[in-house]
C-alpha cells in the first residue's frame, strides 16, 4: 500500500514537473497576464553556425529574453567550430510572450524549436524514422549544448539519445528538438 502510494506520488510529481517544463509556468513575474517587456529580441535569420526556418516575416516568431537569444548566438559560435554544418531554428516567442499556438510552451521566450539534423546537411526537416535523420550529428549537437549548459534541456524522441541522457521524451517530438537553456529558466519560471 506505502509503495503503491510513493510510486504514485512519484508518477505525479513527474507529471508536474514535466508539465511545468513543458509550458513554462509564469511570463511575467508581475502578473502573468500582462506581456514581458524583456521578450523583446529576435533572433536574426542567420548568424555563425545556425540558420532559420519557417520565420515569420521579420522574424516575429523568434523572439526572446536577450539571454535566450544570445544563448543561441553562443552555441553558433561554438557549433561553428566543429561543424560545418549550421543547426536550424524554428518558433521561440513572440514579443511580449504568451499564448503562441499550437504551441502549448513557448511562451516565456526561453525556448526554441529546432530542426534534427540530416545526413546530407540539406536546410529541410526530418525525423528520427525517416532515412535521412543524422543521429551522429544530432547528437553532436546535444553534447555541445550539455557542454556550454550542463542544465539545459532537450526534448527530442530519440531514444537512443534518452538513453545516452541527452534528451528527454516528450509527445510529438519525433521531428523537433524543444531547447530550454537553464540561463533563462531562474528568472522566469521560479525554479521549475
Ligand atoms: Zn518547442
Amino acid at each position: 500500500m506505502l509503495l503503491a502510494l510513493r510510486s504514485y506520488q512519484k508518477v505525479q510529481n513527474w507529471h508536474q514537473a514535466d508539465a511545468c517544463c513543458s509550458t513554462g509556468s509564469v511570463r511575467n513575474a508581475a502578473d502573468p497576464k500582462k506581456p514581458n517587456p524583456n521578450i523583446n529580441t529576435t533572433l536574426p535569420e542567420s548568424g555563425p553556425g545556425f540558420r532559420t526556418y519557417n520565420r515569420e516575416e521579420n522574424g516575429v516568431d523568434q523572439v526572446g529574453l536577450p539571454e535566450t537569444i544570445a544563448f543561441i548566438q553562443r552555441l553558433g559560435g561554438e557549433w561553428e567550430k566543429e561543424s560545418d554544418i549550421p543547426f536550424q531554428v524554428g518558433d521561440i516567442s513572440r514579443a511580449g510572450g504568451g499564448s503562441f499556438p499550437p504551441h502549448e510552451a513557448h511562451q516565456n521566450g526561453t525556448e526554441a524549436d529546432l530542426r534534427p539534423f540530416r545526413k546530407d546537411g540539406a536546410m529541410e526537416p526530418t525525423n528520427i524514422n525517416d532515412a535521412s535523420y543524422d543521429r551522429d550529428k544530432t547528437r553532436q549537437w546535444c553534447q555541445l549544448v550539455k557542454r556550454i549548459d550542463p542544465g539545459a534541456t532537450i526534448l527530442f524522441n530519440d531514444s537512443q539519445l534518452i538513453k545516452e541522457g541527452l534528451t528527454r521524451f516528450y509527445k510529438g517530438h519525433h521531428n523537433h528538438l524543444h531547447l530550454r537553456p537553464s540561463l533563462t529558466s531562474d528568472s522566469l519560471d521560479q525554479g521549475c
